[in-house]
């Protein structure tokens, strides 16, 4: 997707444009990072876990005021406003509005025209308070340890570090995958305080021999590696995972933990209460799903998948190029 707006065009979380905007640091927002001469517009945060630090800055337009607002997503995640005479629009990115440990909830400001990601788009998706979750994990965890060794899974980038501050406020410190580490080590320079050991320091090493509680990554937590772990160190092991889909698939561990960085229907219905757009377009999931949801609550909303621009695309015969949809007279969202 493309922001068009007076004549100014900005990618948002692609790469298609000179000129890049990227939401937060997950790869598959961050295309732009990866290619050559785009210039980039991300918070510090984001720029250092991306490894990209001193990359040209998106330069300033006389028409269209760009700013970047907190998204609650993981650290250095934001929000884009961009304010011009046709008034005032924000995409969100990924955002959660709850706060997390590690990060605030999500600002919100008043504004005209809202791009909102709907990765869980159903207005069944309630999760329980992270509060709660964070207290049940950590109790869990406590009774778990007490035989055996746990492994709890997370995404590398934002979820594990959420669980290594659960963790830590629970009195545990835990031990993490070097990818953990290389990404906590960045959070840690940004002023998030982690208390934890890794798993290869000669530390890491001792404890490995005892019954330990590690946080690794999601992909690697399952039954085959509670098993190899229990034949190589002949101890037990019990595994769980951090997910917001939690409730929706199954997975191959003791226990799933239903700990999401996104927003559910509520915090939608929240954010939107405040914000108060006169258009709402939604993007990611299934956004026809949620533009749905959210007319029948009132709202003037539409989808803006990929689906919904090849329909749209058939209809006006442009082949798919170019598809665009236009709120005001200069501020658009294209393909
Ligand atoms: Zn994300």
């Amino acid at each position: 997707m493309n922001l068009r707006l007076n004549g100014f065009s900005l990618s948002l979380d692609n790469a298609k444009c000179g000129d890049c905007y990227i939401s937060h640091a997950h790869s598959d927002h961050a295309a732009a990072a990866g290619r050559k001469g785009k210039r980039l517009l991300a918070s510090a945060e984001t720029l250092a876990l991306l490894g990209k630090e001193g990359r040209e800055a998106v330069h300033a337009h006389d028409s269209v005021k760009l700013r970047l607002i907190n998204a609650g997503h993981m650290l250095g995640s934001t929000q884009l406003v961009a304010e011009s005479d046709e008034g005032k629009f924000v995409y969100t990115g990924d955002f959660k509005v709850e706060d997390g440990l590690t990060v605030k909830g999500a600002e919100v400001e008043a504004c005209n025209y809202l791009l909102m990601e709907s990765t869980y788009s159903s207005p069944s998706t309630a999760f329980p308070p992270r509060e709660k979750v964070r207290e049940e994990l950590v109790r869990w965890v406590k009774k778990e340890a007490e035989l055996n060794t746990v492994l709890i899974g997370g995404y590398s980038l934002g979820k594990a570090q959420e669980l290594v501050a659960t963790l830590n406020e629970g009195g545990l410190v835990p031990l993490v995958h070097p990818r953990i580490e290389q990404v906590c080590k960045i959070y840690s320079r940004f002023g998030v305080r982690l208390e934890r050991i890794p798993l290869d320091s000669p530390e890491g090493e001792e404890l490995k021999k005892k019954n330990f509680v590690g946080v690794m990554p999601f992909h690697l937590v399952d039954r085959e590696l509670a098993y190899d772990v229990s034949r190589l160190c002949g101890k037990g092991v019990a595994t769980a995972l951090a997910t917001g889909w939690a409730n929706t698939f199954r997975y191959p561990v003791d226990k799933v933990f239903q700990l999401s960085d996104h927003a559910d229907f509520g915090e939608m219905l929240d954010y939107l209460e405040r914000a108060k757009p006169g258009k709402i377009w939604c993007c990611y999931g299934d956004s026809e799903y949620l533009a749905r949801a959210l007319c029948a609550k009132g709202y003037n909303a539409s989808a803006f998948s990929e689906a919904a621009q090849r329909t749209l695309a058939d209809e006006v015969g442009t082949g798919g190029a170019a598809v665009e949809v236009s709120a005001g007279k200069g501020i658009g969202v294209q393909v």
